[in-house]
């Protein structure tokens, strides 16, 4: 069988995991970061991906007892849906770390049912449930505040980047050493050479201004959890302004772009 692992670079993998409804109409990846204090995961798919993700994680010769800590990018179902799973699959004493912005602690925490906003004119409500709380016994959340941050940059190098709008406390994540930015919902691949923003969100200006502080930010990966997955380098001077008009589907969408970033590297979408 095939593994749903896939390994982008030296530290980082890609795992392949449930979108909503346990189906996979958009795919929706599950990174995993080896620190030198560990594996460290970036969101953990909708529930039921929390036994996947292990297994996959083994089957690629990890060991999924190495893991740290998760972090999450928001509080919604296709991305903190899992995290549950995956900490009573774990042994309870691992004391695994789940992190999370801090404005989104709360709206996970009361697993309730809440509304977004779909398309950025049509404004469509759509009804969102977040994913299941694991047992406070399995580790604590911890909340990106001032202390929160500077935990997660000590122990693992990363930097939490608050890029609110899709949520009220989304956030991206940047390891520094290697420059591998785990953008969450904030910035997306939304074709194999276009980076934009997908059309659901909490406050769509905000959701705008993060995307275009990421899109100028220095980072030599991009590692969007929905649609296309690359693993080549996307340093500043190769992310090219998006000239020409919109497609009819982009616009029907709402989709906005930021940048286009050279040849992708199957050759599909080659651009010159
Ligand atoms: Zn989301
Ligand atoms: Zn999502």
């Amino acid at each position: 069988m095939e593994n749903n692992l896939t390994r982008l670079t030296d530290t980082v993998s890609a795992i392949k995991t449930n979108f909503l409804f346990r189906t996979r109409l958009l795919p929706t990846h599950v990174f995993a970061l080896e620190t030198k204090n560990g594996l460290v995961l970036f969101d953990t798919g909708s529930p039921g991906s929390g036994r996947l993700i292990l297994e996959s994680l083994k089957e690629a010769g990890f060991d999924p007892g190495s893991i740290r800590a998760i972090c999450l990018s928001h509080w919604h179902r296709d991305h903190a849906g899992s995290i549950a799973e995956i900490t009573d699959l774990l042994n309870p004493e691992s004391g695994v770390e789940i992190f999370i912005g801090q404005p989104d602690l709360p709206l996970l925490e009361a697993q309730r049912v809440r509304v977004l906003r779909f398309h950025p004119f049509l404004n469509l409500p759509v009804r969102h449930r977040p994913g299941r709380l694991p047992s406070p016994s399995n580790g604590p959340i911890i909340p990106l505040d001032r202390a929160g941050c500077a935990k997660l940059d000590r122990k693992y190098g990363i930097k939490a980047i608050s890029t609110p709008g899709h949520t009220p406390g989304h956030t991206a994540y940047l390891h520094r050493e290697t420059g591998s930015l785990f953008s969450g919902c904030a910035l997306s691949l939304l074709k194999p050479h276009l980076v934009g923003m997908v059309p659901i969100f909490h406050d769509r200006k905000e959701q705008v201004r993060s995307g275009r502080l990421l899109a100028e930010l220095d980072f030599r990966y991009l590692f969007p959890v929905h649609m296309f997955l690359r693993n080549d380098e996307i340093p500043l001077e190769r992310r090219l302004p998006c000239t020409g008009k919109k497609g009819a589907m982009a616009k029907l969408m709402g989709d906005h772009f930021f940048f286009r970033y050279g040849e992708h590297e199957h050759g599909k979408e080659r651009r010159t």
